[in-house]
């Protein structure tokens, strides 16, 4: 498919190189791929966000020894894996930069054979963590900016939050996914500026609010759904405070039992009422997708904030982004960002790459670049400028072989085993990918099978980690957090839902005393499976308003069984 050079007023349809399915390329993709200088892709928009996926594991840790000062750390790559690992201390430290590694390149070699190579022998940071910026956070992965967490995963500026994902200026909270600018919430999902807000899902504005979904400006709520500005309701009835307080006794918010209780009669209240055809806000113009914010002429989004002109993004977790597409974490100032994965915090004109940050300029076929200008082909690489394979240039000889080096691309790429080719304007083969699928990001929002897995060429990790033989079983904990001692710290708990055993840790057990919450009875790898499991996924479907029957394009799937509306009827009902 050639498109370089003129552009296109029509769309055009041609087979992806994976799933063998037709896909689209509108002229609006053509303007961009002309602006940026690259031949349209040859996968898929959903071949391409999986693969890009499976480039990212911020959620599976293991323990391993640092290959440099041999201590034990914490790793996102397992013990078996046959690569070079360093601590975050070992990583980040300045007696090495990358150009030790340094090779010539050899134009009779396919370059991503010979950038492959360079890959497998650099050594690569035990955890996706900006190191400088993250303190007394050590049980933590792709979190920046951040203090007193522990095991929370994809965060910034977070401070004394636990067992959290996807979050962003969260404090003393915890067992969250996508919290924001929120205090003193516990299992909660896609919220935003709240306060004291339990067991409840895309709530905005929001104090003292349980069990409770797409509720904003509310206070004094249990297991409400869709209310504005509401408060001392419960099952959206209101009563008088006094009758409120009176029925939060009975209810024993403060109780394990009066917890899980509340948890099903509220799950079955939430599902006689409406959803929203998208969950988004009305500061979005032009915009399609799901959990899209404040976002302005961008398509096919997911979980993001502050896009403009932008396309196929997704968790963009730090705002601003602007004239990007393809790209898959996570912002803070990042544009004309092309089939990239984590890269961010003050990064321009970054294509074909991974873990690029902060302060990265016209970036190409990168993994691990820190504060990297203009380079090409380079992995675990820091400061540096007009380097190609980890090797110094001066500018114009830089300019030059990098003409040539692409130019090479398209006459000889490199083909994988199963036959697909990666030419320049392709982002990395699969067999260049650091993670199994199942350890990688992509599991989680595209489930596949062992076997499905295989058969595309990604890789597969059977090994899970052991636990610690329990000491107590999780349904012999107190009912209430006043009943609990200190002595839980000690216990090994059985978890109630799997074979797992966990821990109470000192700063978790402080925040459900101060939060009147009793001890959690499964082990947070359950419990993070569950909230996962409630998020949306990636990928939108043509349906009708269940109402007035107009056609919407939404992420709940026609045989979805939840009451969706669209925004009209929705607001209609609810304002
Ligand atoms: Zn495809
Ligand atoms: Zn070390
Ligand atoms: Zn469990
Ligand atoms: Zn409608």
């Amino acid at each position: 498919m050639k498109a370089e050079g003129k552009t296109r007023s029509t769309s055009s349809v041609q087979a992806c190189q994976n799933c063998k399915k037709d896909f689209k390329i509108e002229p609006e993709d053509f303007k961009f791929y002309e602006k940026i200088k690259v031949s349209p892709p040859t996968w898929c928009p959903e071949c391409r966000m999986i693969r890009r996926f499976a480039f990212r594991n911020p959620w599976s840790l293991f323990w391993r020894n640092c290959d440099k000062c041999k201590i034990r750390t914490m790793s996102t790559y397992p013990p078996e894996d046959q690569i070079t690992v360093y601590c975050p201390k070992c990583w980040w430290s300045d007696d090495w930069d990358g150009t030790e590694y340094a090779v010539d390149y050899d134009s009779q070699k396919p370059f991503l054979e010979q950038l492959k190579e360079l890959s497998d022998k650099t050594p690569y940071a035990s955890l996706e963590t900006q190191y400088a910026t993250v303190k007394n956070s050590e049980y933590t992965n792709a979190i920046g900016w951040s203090k007193d967490c522990y095991l929370v995963f994809w965060s910034d500026y977070c401070e004394s939050v636990y067992y959290s994902s996807i979050i962003n200026n969260l404090k003393y909270s915890a067992d969250c996914l996508r919290g924001f600018y929120s205090e003193l919430c516990y299992e909660s999902i896609g919220f935003k500026r709240c306060y004291r807000t339990f067991f409840s899902y895309e709530c905005t504005d929001c104090v003292d609010v349980w069990f409770s979904r797409n509720c904003s400006g509310g206070n004094n709520l249990i297991g409400c759904v869709n209310l504005r500005g509401a408060s001392y309701s419960i099952f959206n009835v209101k009563y008088t405070k006094e009758e409120y307080e009176k029925k939060v006794k009975e209810l024993g918010l403060h109780t394990w039992s009066g917890l899980q209780q509340l948890r099903k009669k509220s799950q079955e209240f939430w599902a006689s009422k409406p959803y929203r055809e998208f969950n988004g806000n009305s500061l979005n113009l032009n915009v399609t997708g799901e959990y899209a914010y404040t976002s302005k002429n961008s398509k096919e989004l997911y979980l993001v904030g502050g896009l403009e002109n932008c396309k196929w993004v997704q968790m963009v977790t730090v705002r601003p982004v602007e004239d990007s597409f393809d790209y898959s974490g996570w912002g803070n100032n990042a544009s004309m960002i092309y089939e990239s994965v984590n890269v961010g915090e003050h990064v321009n004109n970054v294509r074909f790459s991974v873990y690029c940050f902060p302060d990265c300029l016209n970036l190409e076929y990168c993994i691990w670049n820190i504060n990297g200008k203009n380079n090409f082909g380079c992995v675990n690489l820091k400061r540096k400028s007009y380097c190609i394979l980890n090797k110094q240039y001066k500018k114009s000889e830089f300019e030059k072989l990098r003409t040539q080096i692409i130019e090479d691309m398209k006459k000889n790429p490199y083909i994988d085993k199963l036959g697909r080719t990666f030419s320049y304007g392709e982002f990395f083969p699969l067999e260049m990918g650091r993670f199994t699928y199942n350890k990688s990001s992509a599991i989680i929002f595209f489930p596949k099978t062992k076997e499905d897995a295989i058969k595309e060429g990604y890789t597969w990790n059977d090994t899970e980690n052991t636990t610690a033989p329990s000491s107590i079983k999780a349904s012999a904990l107190p009912d209430t957090i006043k009943e609990t001692t200190d002595s839980i710290l000690d216990e090994v708990i059985e978890c109630l839902s799997c074979a797992r055993a966990y821990k109470i840790t000192h700063g978790e057990l402080g925040l459900l005393r101060k939060l009147n919450l009793p001890v959690p009875r499964e082990c947070p790898k359950c419990r993070e499976g569950r909230r996962f499991a409630v998020l949306n996924k990636p990928g939108m479907h043509h349906r009708n308003c269940m109402k007035c029957e107009r056609p919407i394009y939404t992420p709940y799937a026609p045989s979805d069984p939840r009451i969706v509306f669209c925004v009209p009827c929705y607001q209609e009902e609810f304002a």
